[in-house]
Parts: C-alpha cells; structure tokens; sequence
C-alpha cells in the first residue's frame, strides 16, 4: 500500500530529522559556552590593559610598550576565536519558527477534505480535525455567519441535544 509506505517513510524521515536536529542543539550548546568563557577571557584580559594603562599613564609606573602589545594580541586572538564559532553557531542555526509536531503532521500525511477550509485563514483543512493544520484555529465552532437554516448546515458535528 502506497498510502502507509508514504506515511511510515514521512515519519522515519521525521524521526532522523529530529536526532540531526538534536545533535545540532548540543553543538550550539557547546558553542554558545565557549564562546562565552572566551568573551570572559577577553573582558579580564582588557580590564588587564585598562588597568595597566591608567597605572602608566596617572600613576606614572613602568609600563613596558611590549607588556601591553601582547595582552592587545591576546585580546585579538580571543576575538578571531569567537568569530570562527560565531560563524559555526550561525551555520547551525535551524528554523524554530515551526514546531516539530505540525511538520510531523504535514509530512506523516496529513488528509485535507475536500472542499473544506480553516474559516480563518482558508488553508485546506480536514473535516475530521478540531484545528486548522495552518493557523490553530478551532475548526468546530458552528458558523455563525450563515443566514440559512441551521438544518443545512452540512456540518457532520455531533450537536448534543
Ligand atoms: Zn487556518
């Protein structure tokens, strides 16, 4: 059956897309921490030159130039550092604009009915759902703009009592 081929494939896709999608969470993760011990390292190591600077120049102490070239040098070193795991982090980024379980959804094959749309936004939608796959909204409000009779509503809904 091609139908259950397509959906146990959508969802084995899904699920390896979701592991990547793990790893790539750790690596920002571990990312995101070396960065910030190198920002750490360069903040104290530019405290270290201000204060070296203001001891030279108000307090009149012995600075050598030398001193000063290589805490600067390390300051840039950190900085090209943190570039090189910027541009890392920024490669890793993923869309979290979707959550995982709509496209899950989408891909496990999800069925509109034909002829039925989200009153809300007009995306297709599925008869048998209580939401609209697009935009969340609650599809079993009973239409209130109609001004035919309520018997032709063809709404299948169970309508209590
Ligand atoms: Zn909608």
């Amino acid at each position: 059956m091609g139908l259950l081929d397509d959906v146990v494939q959508g969802i084995g896709k899904e699920v390896s897309r979701v592991q990547a999608r793990g790893q790539e969470m750790m690596q920002s993760f571990n990312l995101q921490t070396q960065l910030r011990e190198l920002e750490k390292k360069k903040t104290g190591k530019l405290l270290e030159i201000g204060r070296l600077v203001t001891d030279k120049y108000v307090r009149g102490e012995e600075i050598a130039e030398d001193v000063l070239k290589d805490k600067a040098n390390e300051v840039a070193g950190y900085e090209s550092e943190m570039q090189v795991l910027q541009a890392e982090l920024d490669s890793l980024k993923v869309d979290t604009e979707v959550p995982t379980s709509k496209k899950a959804e989408k891909s496990a094959g999800f069925h509109t009915s034909p002829g039925y749309e989200c009153p809300n936004c007009h995306a297709p939608a599925a008869r048998d759902k209580a939401f609209c796959p697009s935009c969340g909204e609650s599809l079993k409000r009973p239409s209130s703009s109609s001004s035919s009779s309520d018997d032709d509503v063809v709404d299948v809904e169970p309508n209590g009592n």
